[in-house]
């Protein structure tokens, strides 16, 4: 089956065209067709679109809305000169995986959108106003250019945390404000640490119950996972993506009471304060340089900025930090999986989080943290009973097999 991938923001769109079914899922034999992205929809969009693993090309095409762009996207997929093998019409798309971002309580798993699932979809925008009325507007695009017979599936950010224990998801606040507001915490970035710890136990050749890890998702956006009997039993992002660890630019976990000492003192409303905490916050706001890891490394090296080393000191600290409550909660754990931008190609932030946990059983084999950037493998030493591995993710493999599954009615075991 060819599977359409798609991650539908406000003003842009993701995809790939991924083969997959049961059978390749069984081989390990999934075939990625296409992908390619559209950026500021809405206007003058830019277009990049790359076949297999052929060069990319970029264009620019004025596209008014997620519809157009999605158009956009089916006629270059069709034409004889994209190169792509087995699609020569709509009809070649077998189904369509979305990316959504928030299920909230309503979905533990991948669900065929029906209208009652996109009712739910819609009835989780409070807690995803940005996401969610971008997802629907995606679904509805593809009802529109593919037809209403194409069946589309929902794989959801949140569901892979679905399995988290009350006490921790519940935050210590009056309980009616869970019972009224449903504040708890959800998590995200659940499809990648999901496939995470599916690649390793299939490095490692565990079951799922065998498997127990704290993965770090470190990119732009950051966040840790403990993982006990192949189930996530917690995880550092919260109600919303703020929660946790430093990121690019959000603050991650402070004292809550300082929102209001900003509001008294700098004389700013909630909303800029959330802005603040969100978008001029972590590496970018220690820094006041950058947001970007890569950035932020090379100005240590070149000229060993105090501040920029205090950002990058502070992002590591609260990376240990989770790894050290996961390993008390999880009485140890047998590996830490580092992935995202950070986590697959920095092998100094690497070694700095890694540092000081022989006590645990690790040891960081150098040569091998060197040698991984980008690829998948070991990074501790001979002998560590806690290991350290890189597996980059694949978010998109997960919603075309996902999708798939669905659609065959199998239930899914990753
Ligand atoms: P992502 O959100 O997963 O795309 O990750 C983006 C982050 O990964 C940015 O902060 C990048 O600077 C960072 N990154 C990518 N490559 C490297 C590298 N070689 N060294 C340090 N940071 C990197």
């Amino acid at each position: 089956m060819n599977i359409l991938v798609l991650n539908v923001g406000s003003s842009s769109l993701k995809f790939q065209v991924i083969a997959t079914d049961l059978d390749r899922i069984t081989r390990d034999a999934d075939e990625r067709l296409c992908r390619g992205e559209v950026e500021r929809v809405g206007g003058e969009a830019i277009v990049t679109f790359q076949a297999g693993n052929g060069s990319r090309h970029k264009s620019t095409a004025p596209l008014r809305d997620i519809g157009a762009a999605l158009d956009y996207v089916l006629q270059w997929l069709v034409s004889a000169d994209s190169g792509i093998p087995h699609i020569s019409s709509a009809k070649d798309i077998h189904g369509v995986g979305h990316r959504i971002v928030h299920g909230g309580e309503l979905f533990s798993e991948s669900a065929l959108i029906t209208d009652q699932v996109l009712k739910g979809i819609e009835d989780c925008i409070d807690l995803a106003p940005l996401h969610n009325p971008s997802h629907i507007k995606g679904i509805m695009a593809v009802r529109k250019v593919f037809g209403p017979d194409v069946p589309q599936v929902a794989v959801f950010d949140t569901a892979f945390y679905a399995s988290l224990p009350e006490h921790a998801y519940l935050y210590a606040i009056p309980y009616h404000l869970y019972q009224r507001h449903r504040i708890r915490r959800y998590g995200f970035h659940g499809t990648s640490h999901r496939y995470v710890a599916y690649r390793y136990r299939q490095l490692r050749k565990l079951t799922r119950e065998q498997t127990n890890i704290i993965t770090l998702h470190l990119g732009n956006g950051a966040s840790a996972t403990a993982i006990r009997g192949g189930k996530a039993i917690d995880t550092s992002m919260g109600m919303t993506p703020q929660e946790g660890l430093v990121m690019g630019t959000r603050c991650g976990d402070i004292d809550p009471s300082i929102v209001n000492v900003i509001a008294t003192k700098e004389g700013l409303s909630t909303h800029e304060i959330d802005t603040l905490l969100n978008s001029q916050s972590g590496l970018l706001g220690v820094s006041g340089l950058s947001n970007d890891m890569r950035v932020l490394s090379d100005e240590l090296r070149e000229h060993d900025d105090r501040r920029v080393r205090l950002a990058i000191e502070i992002f590591c600290w609260r990376v240990k930090k989770y790894i050290g409550a996961y390993l008390a909660h999880m009485s140890g754990a047998d590996a830490i999986v580092f992935t995202a931008g950070i986590g697959e190609n920095s092998a100094p932030i690497r070694a700095r989080i890694c540092a000081g946990f022989e006590w645990a059983g690790f040891r960081l084999d150098e040569q091998r943290n060197q040698k991984l950037i980008g690829t998948e493998g070991e990074i501790s030493a001979e002998g560590s009973t806690l290991r350290g591995y890189v597996i980059p993710t694949d978010e998109e493999l997960v919603i075309a097999r996902d999708t798939a599954r669905v659609i065959l009615g199998e239930p899914h075991p990753s």
